[in-house]
């Protein structure tokens, strides 16, 4: 992308201008917490305060909760003529993309993000899973089963009630709409909580959900402390399910809560430790590499499904694992509020911390760092981590096993194809993986031999609402998006009809 410094100055005004509201949205309003609490919510782009928002804890999941359930029992979404709700959901998409810029801005803000990315990827993916699921509303059949003569039974959907979902912070928009479209299209109510470090565009989302015409108490955003206000949501009786993303730790939490509490039903998208397997005759080596890096360098690496391991054919190896580091360091890292900017800044010190520790354990285990490797541009004020390359790797190390969720990628050589899938499976995580060939047969043998979500050959990180996603094994269990997400926002009914 071209460098156009009018436009990097026009988001920095905008910037230093912006005044976010930070109250919780209950019940159709905004509402301080009910003991005045806040939290100052800063931006991973300087560390500068964005806003006071409101720390939400039980009396807020409470109220939100209650607001929910009331709403649902009342039947204003749940039973609404199908139509009707269609046309507020397709309004609450068109209101996102015509308040992209509010958002993009504080997503870039909130999460450290390049502008750009938050322009294009962000914001359009959100308006556009609010869209087709809203068309998926008066398009969903029942079903009657093959009984015999004499009777009829028929399979009806219908929603689960109050809905609760958790989110992380590193895409905030696009895996909050992943869980409210679905949830909203099958007729539930909605209590989001927003992670604590970037609550700032759910809480837009509510405002406009009320603008587009989603009743009070529908969808309702408490943004608090995960072991407080999550907690409280994940434990609360009158909640029917939690959708969850995030760490493993906290997915098995959420196991425990619905145990402990009602049995609400849970599902959990919990991170990943994703392999490219490079073959050595993989059509384009050059482009696979740009992708290779990509793969684990859009979003600073902050990427739950980010392709962190590189399983490489050892002949190529040495090569190839230098041409993805010079990709790497080719990328524009810097101002997040620059259009030129491909690689932002970390979230805030914690993972800062956490990434530079990983990196440290890489060399301490005997792999070598080959580009990156340290914090940059210290003058921008956030963490800033170059893109980071680590080679002759092996997979029992801790570096090439747990997520470092961070812009470092691990390289390891295989020697053949039996290797190759041994070690992409010798994973907790099972989220996705990256397969590159020219070699049709190979392609489809290795991706039905991977023990993962999604299988990408000779592309990566390619989505669409259109195709579920979620993960196998300790990546958890549950599909976001596609017709396949709607199951886990309703449960099926059996009514069955005796004609004698
Ligand atoms: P996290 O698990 O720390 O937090 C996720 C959410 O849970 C936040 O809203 C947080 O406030 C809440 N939470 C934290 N502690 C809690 C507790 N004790 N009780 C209840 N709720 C609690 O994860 P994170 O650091 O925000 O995000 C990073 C993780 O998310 C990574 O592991 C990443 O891989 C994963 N992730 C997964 C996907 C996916 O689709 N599989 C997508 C994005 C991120």
């Amino acid at each position: 992308m071209a460098i156009d410094p009018v436009e990097a100055h026009r988001w920095r005004e905008r910037a230093a201008t912006v005044r976010p509201d930070g109250r919780a949205w209950i019940d159709g309003h905004p509402v301080s917490a009910v003991d005045g609490a806040t939290f100052d919510d800063r931006s991973a782009i300087d560390g500068r305060v964005l806003a006071a928002v409101a720390a939400g804890d039980g009396a807020d999941i409470d109220a939100a909760v209650r607001a929910a359930r009331r709403a649902y029992e009342a039947g204003v979404w749940s039973h609404a003529p199908l139509r009707e709700r269609k046309r507020v959901l397709r309004r609450f998409a068109e209101l996102v993309a015509a308040n992209g810029d509010e958002l993009a801005l504080l997503e870039t803000l909130d999460v450290g993000k390049p502008i750009r990315e938050s322009l294009a990827v962000d914001v359009p993916g959100a308006a556009r899973c609010l869209e087709w699921f809203a068309e998926t509303i008066d398009k969903q059949y029942g079903e009657l089963a093959p009984t015999d003569p004499g009777s009829i039974a028929m399979i009806t959907r219908e929603p689960l009630g109050v809905v609760g979902a958790v989110v992380p912070w590193n895409y905030p928009l696009i895996i909050s709409s992943w869980k409210i479209a679905p949830a909203l299209a099958a007729g539930n109510s909605v209590v989001l909580k927003p992670a604590e470090q970037s609550p700032l565009s759910a809480l837009v989302l509510a405002r406009l959900a009320t603008d587009a015409g989603v009743p009070d108490g529908v969808f309702n955003v408490v943004p608090g402390y995960g072991p407080t206000a999550g907690a409280a949501l994940g434990r609360h009786p009158e909640v029917d399910k939690i959708a969850f993303t995030g760490s493993g730790e906290i997915g098995r939490r959420f196991l425990a809560y619905a145990g402990e509490s009602n049995m609400k039903a849970v599902s959990l998208e919990c991170g990943g430790k994703s392999p490219q397997l490079v073959f050595a005759d993989a059509p384009d080596l050059d482009a696979a590499a740009s992708s290779v890096a990509m793969g684990i360098f859009y979003n600073q690496g902050e990427t739950c499904n980010a392709g962190s391991r590189l399983l490489v054919d050892a002949r190529i190896a040495e090569d190839f694992t230098a041409a993805v580091a010079r990709a790497g360091d080719a990328l524009v890292l810097g101002d997040p509020l620059d259009p030129a900017t491909a690689v932002g800044a970390l979230v805030d010190r914690d993972q800062f911390d956490r990434v530079s520790h990983y990196v440290a354990l890489g060399v301490t285990e005997g792999a070598s760092i080959v580009s990156g490797g340290s914090r940059v541009r210290e003058d921008l004020g956030g963490y800033y981590f170059a893109p980071t390359v680590l080679a002759g790797a092996t997979n029992d190390m801790r570096v090439a096993r747990e997520e470092i969720f961070g812009p470092v990628l691990v390289s390891i050589a295989f020697h053949d194809e039996d290797e190759a899938v041994a070690l992409a499976n010798d994973s907790d995580y099972g989220l996705a993986a990256g397969v590159w060939t020219a070699d049709l047969r190979r392609a489809h043998r290795v991706a039905a031999a991977l023990r993962v979500g999604t299988v990408w050959v000779n592309t990566f990180d390619a989505s669409d609402v259109t195709t579920p996603f979620g993960g196998m094994k300790r990546s958890g269990f549950g599909r976001d998006r596609s017709l396949h997400a709607l199951d886990e926002y309703s449960q099926l009914k059996t009514t069955w009809l005796d004609l004698h």
